[in-house]
């Protein structure tokens, strides 16, 4: 019972001082308005990202907001759980990849790129050729020396 209450407190203690003092994920890098993230959108619903054109049209019916998007292509050479979602492009991106409704775009559009640090662990990346990359504002040499 005491190394219960032992193991308990430690455990408590760890977990507090990882999330204070271990590496975090940041994002470095900047946007070079190339406009692939507003082409290469992937959509999830609680069974995984959506791969067939059958599941999208039911979205579509239920949700209007996925009708500001179309199809543009699938993902290949990804991870697993990635490997044969479609990809979506946004109806407001400009042939120029400007946004067209700038000033009101969601707050996901918003909040691009954000940290995930559960699909980072899974090895998702930035898209190809984008500006901005995940770092760790720390890195393990840091802690050696
Ligand atoms: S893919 Fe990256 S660099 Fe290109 S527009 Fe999006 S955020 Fe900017
Ligand atoms: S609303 Fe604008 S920023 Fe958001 S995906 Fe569409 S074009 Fe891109």
């Amino acid at each position: 019972m005491l190394s219960e209450i032992k193991n308990f407190i430690e455990d408590i203690f760890l977990e507090f001082y990882n999330k204070l003092f271990s590496s975090k994920y940041v994002v470095k890098g900047k946007c070079k308005r190339c406009g692939r993230c507003c082409r290469n959108i992937l959509f999830s619903t609680k069974d995984g990202y959506i791969k067939s054109e059958e599941l999208f049209n039911k979205m579509k019916k239920k949700y209007r907001y996925y009708r500001n998007f179309r199809v543009s292509g699938v993902v290949k050479d990804k991870q697993d759980f990635q490997n044969g979602a479609l990809t979506f492009e946004c109806k407001f991106i400009s042939k120029n990849n400007k946004c067209l409704i700038y000033p009101i775009r969601p707050i996901f559009c918003r909040d691009y790129p954000n940290i995930n640090s559960d699909l980072i662990y899974n090895g998702v990346t930035m898209l190809d050729g984008c500006g901005f990359y995940f770092d760790v504002n720390k890195k393990f040499s840091k802690y050696l020396e």
